[in-house]
């Protein structure tokens, strides 16, 4: 039988090479999206899934959502937390408004989701969730406070979750990206672009698939022994 895989803001960017990864590795993917109906469908088309609209740091909507993929497709074998925001600014610049929006996407949205798929996990004794975080979240960056903050969170959430769960045969793990071209990143100025690649050793900016690669990997069977990890995938921008 085939596995689902539901992937949090899988309309474009990562979540949708995720997406197209999770399908050619067997998945029946669940493109959850915020507002992109017909970018979600598309992806949803191409791989043979489903899009199904919830607003991931809403509880309600997120159980809406698992409780009729529940019914559609019997379960979610795997959960990726992809669905992220970003604002940039002085620490005292950014809102108390965008703190918590940030906050209620950022980390919210990746207690929500688990929360909502992991009593069927733990009845299966067998599930995986991985998370989307940062290099940002390892190591912190300058007017980026907010978002380093939630993905130091969402690394600790990781490595707890691990060892709470792991006796029930899930694995929790996650990914931390480096510079990935994406419509999150399209604001940088080439010249910022170009510091970047030079600081990277590996001479390059990174793109969605090498994102999918390394989901793709944590999802495999080959990845059985392997939980509570954090793989960072970011051309050795930080070792
Ligand atoms: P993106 O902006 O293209 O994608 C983010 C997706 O999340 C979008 O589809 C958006 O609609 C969705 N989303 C936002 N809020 C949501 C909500 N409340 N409910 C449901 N969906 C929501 O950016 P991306 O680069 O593809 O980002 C994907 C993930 O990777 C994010 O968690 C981001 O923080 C993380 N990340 C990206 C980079 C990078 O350089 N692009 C680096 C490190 C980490």
């Amino acid at each position: 039988m085939k596995k689902t895989a539901l992937i949090t803001g899988g309309s474009r960017g990562i979540g949708a090479a995720v997406a197209l990864k999770l399908a050619r590795d067997g998945f029946i993917p669940v493109i959850n999206y915020l507002s992109s109906r017909e970018r979600a469908e598309k992806v949803a088309a191409d791989t043979g899934g489903i899009a199904f609209s919830a607003d991931v740091s809403d509880m309600e909507q997120v159980m809406d959502m698992i409780n009729t993929v529940n019914k559609k497709l019997g379960g979610i074998s795997l959960l990726v937390n992809n669905a992220g925001i970003s604002y940039t600014g002085l620490f005292n610049d950014i809102t108390l408004q965008q703190e918590k929006r940030l906050w209620d996407v950022n980390v919210g949205g990746v207690f929500n989701c688990t929360r909502a798929v992991l009593p069927d996990m733990i009845r299966n004794k067998a599930g995986s969730i991985i998370s989307i975080s940062s290099m940002w979240g390892q190591v912190g960056a300058s007017c980026e406070v907010h978002y380093s903050a939630a993905k130091s969170a969402v690394i600790g959430f990781t490595k707890a979750l691990a060892k709470e769960v792991g006796p029930s045969g899930i694995r929790v793990n996650c990914i931390a990206p480096g510079m990935i071209m994406t419509d999150m990143t399209s604001g940088y100025t080439e010249d910022v672009l170009c510091e970047l690649k030079d600081e990277t050793p590996l001479e390059r900016l990174g793109c969605p698939d090498d994102i999918a690669e390394a989901v793709s990997f944590f999802a495999s069977e080959g990845a059985s022994f392997i939980t509570g990890q954090v793989i960072g995938v970011n051309g050795g921008f930080v070792i």
